[in-house]
């Protein structure tokens, strides 16, 4: 593959890709089909209408669209309870809820996937110290590596369950990292073993990037409470912000009361937004994920054929709608990053600089020229700057810009 930097080489190169692509694409489509055709059964069994899309005021009482939103919400997840809800800042915002609602002071919180996203690092307060973590409440943490094989160590596992385990901390996705996401399968088993262990442990998944990858939600096959962003996967692009909890109904009361106040819990906050954008962005859901699915193979397929390495490769299954590229400098890291940009359509004349970020340690490059700020359901590409320079792609509300817009940074990357 030589000059590959000129447009008909890089064209030719997507021609003879495609095609091998297709299998993988059928089988992305047969998920989206068959979590389309369940949330539509359910939205269908619980006579959605015009009215749910309504928002309240005040104090939110008897927000029928709100209440609605949880109840559907809960059995696409096959659990008990849901709270969806847009008074979640972000992903970390519903993930910290859960946390400071389930665990008390002597509780121990255990991750059982290594060193969990970034943003929760500060939340539980480890490896640094910070200002109102769990770790400041007396929780404590432990964090089980992954093992060898890059799936959970289940020797490990048994040493580092106690009975002051009250949380156990699952992150489906592999975040910025090079470990593999979990599965559906991989989750139900590590719940299993757990309970086996500890029966009274909390199994928490982390399902960001998770939602409608596969057909099954963590919560269907063990989890007891799981949470994530509206702004990814779930939210379809439509949804405005968010994030949602679900589970069973004592622990997400729990993550409630923390979220509004001990005694108000779920009963109250008024949907300040048009509810029909999560009811709608839920419906699409499935087919913007399928859509995001497609973009990441194709950047597999493409980066692979260049000689980078590639996690996951296009045609190994997926749990989540990350694709991380291993550039190896920050230099290609910064100008593929600029050349997605360029390649957005909201804000395509800016050009992203590397800087510190909230919540993380190292400086972050991000890459989202999205409808929604910082939407990682629309295309977008970020990664902390350290080696060895991985770059993690997400999101297209179509393929067809996925694939214009990965195409279209490369040729900006080799160029550079
Ligand atoms: C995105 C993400 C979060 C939460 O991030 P927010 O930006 O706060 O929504 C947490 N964990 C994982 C694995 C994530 O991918």
């Amino acid at each position: 593959m030589n000059n590959l930097n000129d447009n008909d080489s890089l064209m030719k190169l997507e021609q003879s890709l495609l095609p091998r692509l297709a299998p993988v694409f059928s089988r992305i489509d047969g998920v989206s089909r068959s979590n389309t055709a369940r949330v539509l059964d359910i939205f269908r069994r619980h006579q959605v209408s015009d009215y749910h899309f309504r928002g309240s005021t005040g104090y939110g009482y008897g927000d029928a669209g709100r209440d609605k939103l949880d109840a559907i919400w809960a059995e696409i997840c096959g659990t008990e309870k849901a709270l969806v809800r847009t008074h979640f800042v972000s992903g970390t915002h519903a993930l910290a809820t859960v946390l400071f609602g389930l665990l008390r002071p002597g509780d121990e919180l255990l991750s059982v996937t290594g060193a969990p996203y970034d943003t929760m690092q500060t939340v539980i307060g480890h490896p640094k110290p910070t200002p109102g973590s769990l770790t400041e409440f007396g929780i404590t943490y432990k964090e089980l590596p992954m093992g060898k094989e890059g799936g959970v160590d289940y020797q490990g596992l048994a040493a580092a369950l106690s009975s002051k385990t009250r949380v156990a901390l699952i992150q489906r996705s592999r975040g910025y990292s090079l470990r593999k996401p979990l599965s559906i399968a991989d989750i139900s088993e590590v719940c299993c073993k757990i309970k086996e262990l500890q029966p009274e442990c909390i199994c928490f998944v982390d399902n960001c990037y998770g939602e409608f990858v596969e057909t099954l939600a963590p919560t269907a096959v063990g989890a007891d409470i799981m949470a994530g962003s509206l702004i990814k996967n779930p939210g379809g692009g439509i949804a405005p912000c968010g994030g949602y909890v679900a589970g069973r109904t004592d622990l997400v009361e729990a993550a409630a009361c923390r979220l509004t106040a001990p005694g108000i819990g779920s009963e109250l906050g008024a949907s300040l937004i048009d509810n029909r954008l999560l009811f709608q962005g839920l419906f699409l859901a499935p087919h913007v994920v399928a859509q995001a699915l497609k973009g990441a193979v194709f950047a597999a397929g493409l980066f692979a054929e260049l000689g980078y390495h590639t996690l996951p490769s296009y045609d190994e299954p997926r749990s989540d709608i990350i694709q991380a590229v291993e550039l190896g400098s920050p230099e290609k890291m910064i100008a593929f990053c600029r050349g997605l940009q360029r390649h957005s359509p909201v804000d395509s004349h800016v050009t992203p600089e590397p800087s510190g970020m909230p919540g993380y340690a190292d400086a972050v490059i991000m890459a989202a020229g999205a409808f929604i700020q910082g939407s990682s359901i629309e295309l977008s590409a970020d990664g902390p700057l350290r080696p060895p320079f991985i770059v993690y792609l997400q999101g297209g509300l179509t393929f067809e810009h996925a694939a214009i817009g990965i195409t279209g940074a490369l040729r900006d990357m080799l160029n550079s």
